[in-house]
């Protein structure tokens, strides 16, 4: 689960991790009032509020050529101005896509003078099982560019669980960043403090993109992005709270409230299957013979006909859907259990594709002949690469017919 920004430098704040003052702002007027109660400052900064970075150099849909998301303020009727232009419109970034997202939510930050930037981010690396940071001189510039033109500017530290992050893992990034002196001891601070945060907070990802050093040699934050395991999300109650539902793909979405895991792809064969390796598998099998898959949507172990109708509504409510395969192993579930789900769902979302259904294990012939004699268009299929043949031929010609 991914948060805004504001709210990422408010809970890594907690932690000691040095961040500029801010305030969000849900209204044109609340930014002005936020900028208003930054009295004594000269320079201040409006942010949208969007799960996605890049905000500076992107631009607003309503004005192609303009100004980007993050913007520098030297009055308050810049503040004022700067909102107007960002509160309610589309700002599109390199990580957007071309649709763009809306801005709800402003945060207009008391803006501070940069000596220098630089890249953190802190990730878990599943290869080592160990919370791993990642710095970089080349601060607000694209971390992957770096990695492949330049990956000799990249020192990472991986941290042993056992001894947590201790003050020589802290020096070596800093040190590799070329600060001394007080940037080196703020800088060491500032690491050891965002990998308490990383750790009790179940993070996921952080990345500080850019890092600072400021005219008074202080190591911030200067934007913030996390991203948390969702598997921690019921031990962690400030941050599940800080979810926002309208940043989230609307299927996705569906899908998590019905307990289901949906993910969204670029092809037109909709996957309905159970266990994410099966739905590895099959949409392997489907591009082996040519097809592509529109999106994948595990069911899991305890699929009961309700859960498969939600399932069925999800995956047809994408546009690009041309053709369905449900591939479902009945271990603990039996087949014909999913088959009268199968059925009741096709029924009711009046299917307008093909769709071809694979079952294997308990009770398998029972859960044909209740198919067979449905009286729906269902394709049936014998194993795997019989059903992928069979659901990339009738897309294809589903397709022709179109
Ligand atoms: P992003 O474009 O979505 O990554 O948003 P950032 O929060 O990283 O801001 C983009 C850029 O705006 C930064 O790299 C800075 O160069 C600039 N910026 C943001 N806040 C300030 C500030 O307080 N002072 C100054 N001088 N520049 C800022
Ligand atoms: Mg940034």
């Amino acid at each position: 689960m991914n948060i805004h920004e504001y709210q990422a430098k408010e809970l890594l704040e907690k932690y000691g991790v040095s961040v500029p003052k801010g305030i969000p702002a849900m209204s044109v007027e609340e930014a002005v009032k936020a900028a208003e109660t930054m009295a004594d400052s000269t320079l201040y900064v409006v942010k949208a509020q969007i799960h996605a970075g890049g905000r500076g150099a992107g631009h607003f849909k309503n004005d192609p050529n303009g100004k980007g998301g993050v913007r520098l303020c030297k009055t308050v009727d810049e503040v004022r101005e700067a909102a107007t232009a960002m509160m309610g419109n589309t700002l599109v970034t390199i990580q957007t896509g071309a649709e763009g997202k809306d801005v709800q939510r402003l945060y207009v930050t008391d803006g501070v003078d940069i000596d220098k930037e630089y890249y953190c981010s802190v990730v878990l690396d599943r290869n080592t099982s160990r919370v791993s940071f990642m710095v970089s001189t080349e601060g607000g510039m694209d971390i992957e560019e770096v990695a492949e033109n330049h990956p000799e500017k990249i020192t990472h530290a991986s941290i042993d669980p056992v001894t947590g992050m201790m003050p020589h893992h802290a020096r070596t990034l800093a040190f590799a960043l070329g600060l001394d002196g007080a940037a080196m001891k703020s800088a060491v601070k500032f690491f050891m403090s965002l990998y308490k945060a990383f750790v009790e907070l179940d993070a996921a990802i952080v990345e500080i993109n850019p890092l600072i050093v400021t005219d008074k040699n202080e190591v911030m934050a200067l934007d913030a992005k996390m991203n948390f395991d969702e598997n921690a999300l019921f031990r962690q109650k400030a941050v599940a709270e800080m979810r926002d539902e309208s940043e989230e793909d609307e299927n996705e979405r569906e899908a998590t409230n019905w307990g289901l895991s949906y993910v969204s792809m670029d092809g037109n064969i909709g996957c309905m299957v159970n266990g994410a390796g099966l739905a590895m598998a099959t949409m392997d099998i489907i591009k082996l013979y040519g097809g592509e898959p529109a999106n994948f949507l595990d069911v899991g172990g305890g699929a009961t006909a309700e859960r498969v109708t939600a399932a069925f509504k999800i995956i047809l409510s994408d546009k690009n859907v041309q053709g369905i395969l449900v591939n479902i192993f009945g271990g603990i579930m039996k087949c014909d259990v999913i088959a009268e789900g199968v059925i009741a769902a096709a029924k009711e979302v009046d299917l307008s594709v093909p769709l071809v259904v694979r079952l294997e294990g308990t009770n398998v012939e029972q859960g044909k002949k209740l198919m067979a004699e449905s009286g729906l268009p269902i394709i049936s299929a014998d194993d795997l690469e019989d059903a992928a043949k069979k659901v990339v031929e009738a897309t294809q010609d589903a397709q022709k017919a179109a």
